[in-house]
């Protein structure tokens, strides 16, 4: 594999350009502005979190060509802040000049939760059983091969527990028969092209925040455990409970996955963890990730200034934490306690600057430090 040149290097006062305008962006675009960069960001929504606090911003839509290659133009790189953006917009990017770090290849493999499976498990990596399903008759298939309980997944625009069914025996019993079940499986994913995996009997779930310099170089922060609720993450906390092997499975899965995809920037996977201490990976997100905010405040330099340094072509910092932390999601109304955090020590508050706090959406974040 070729190595991706070095270049370009970014000079403070040039400009990261950032597609997606959410809260990652916005903390990206913080952490920029520590190191004396500009950001651009491009977003089809008005008034998005990243758009308050960047130098510039775009409204458009990812299929506006002309946007695009303004904002190709206008910017030194460009970067994602969530796994959606269309490939076809990368494209238009890269064909008007511009160098997209992390590349196309990581957005293709990520978008597609049938493809990051096989591409994980064709590097030798662990993922739960899985099967391909296109219609009613392979999803019935796939719960022969799979077995149940199992976990049916739009293949594409899935996220925080979106666009999944379980499928276990009470369900089925619920049905009065299985092909009710599974009618009503295929009907909840809207049937659409999707994935039916086996339900891991997990024993608590990590991730590994991994980084990768333009020239290769590669920095792991410590594994953090996860704690979700209806599939949103509530808390992140470090360090995790895992023994030193597990650690250092997740650990060789994540560098092999950087690696494989010539990676510059950060990435998120997420492992399952058997009660035996293997791992599987769950998913890999091409960008900073919800369970590495905590290190904005346990560690000298967070997920969000590593992603900048290493897309700006800069050495990666030291991921070293000097404080243990546990890291708890705002979800929906949860952002009230904001009151009460403000007079919390050690607590440190991170609200996105969201209108309307509606059930489900990330509000905010509070990190808690306690010393190492
Ligand atoms: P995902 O959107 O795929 O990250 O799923 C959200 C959450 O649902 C995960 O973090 C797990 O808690 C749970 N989950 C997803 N897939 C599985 C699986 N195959 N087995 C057990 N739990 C799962």
């Amino acid at each position: 594999m070729t190595r991706r040149a070095p270049s370009p290097t970014l000079q403070p006062g040039d400009t990261v350009g950032i597609l997606g305008g959410g809260q990652l962006g916005r903390m990206l675009s913080l952490a920029a502005a520590s190191l004396g960069l500009r950001t651009h960001i491009y977003c089809p929504d008005e008034d998005c979190p990243a758009s308050h606090v960047s130098a510039r911003f775009t409204q458009a839509a990812y299929d506006d060509e002309k946007a695009l290659k303004d904002f190709a133009a206008a910017v030194d790189v460009v970067t994602y802040e969530f796994e959606n953006v269309p490939v076809d917009a990368v494209a238009v990017l890269e064909a008007a000049g511009a160098t997209v770090r992390p590349g196309a290849m990581a957005l293709e493999k990520a978008q597609d939760r049938l493809v990051e499976k096989q591409f994980v498990r064709s590097l030798g990596v662990a993922t739960a059983d899985f099967h391909g399903v296109d219609d009613l008759a392979a999803l019935e298939q796939g719960l022969k091969e799979v077995g149940r309980p199992a976990i049916l997944k739009t293949r594409r625009l899935g996220y925080d527990g979106k666009g999944q069914t379980r499928l276990t025996d009470p369900d089925i019993d619920l049905h009065a028969s299985f092909e009710k079940a599974v009618a009503y499986a295929w009907a909840e994913v809207g049937a659409a092209p999707s994935i039916l995996e086996a339900f891991v009997p997990f024993e608590r779930e990590i991730s590994i925040i991994g980084a990768r310099a333009a020239d290769g170089d590669i920095r792991l922060y410590d594994p953090i455990e996860n704690v979700h609720a209806s599939g949103i993450l509530k808390t992140s906390t470090a360090p995790a409970r895992v023994a030193p092997e597990t650690r250092a499975e997740a650990e060789q899965a994540t560098v092999a996955i950087l690696k494989a995809l010539d990676y510059a920037g950060v990435i998120g996977v997420e492992f399952f963890v058997l009660p035996g201490g293997a791992v599987v990976v769950n998913e890999m997100a091409p960008r900073v990730h919800n369970s590495g905010h905590l290190t904005a405040d346990a560690c000298a330099v967070s997920q969000f200034e590593q992603h900048i340094r290493a897309v700006a072509g800069w050495p990666l910092g030291d991921p070293a934490r000097h404080s243990d932390a546990v890291m708890e999601n705002l979800i929906g109304d949860e952002v009230g306690k904001w009151r009460d955090i403000v007079r919390e020590a050690n607590a440190a508050l991170h609200l996105y600057g969201k209108g309307e706090a509606r059930p489900g959406r990330k509000m905010g974040h509070v990190t808690r430090l306690t010393s190492t």
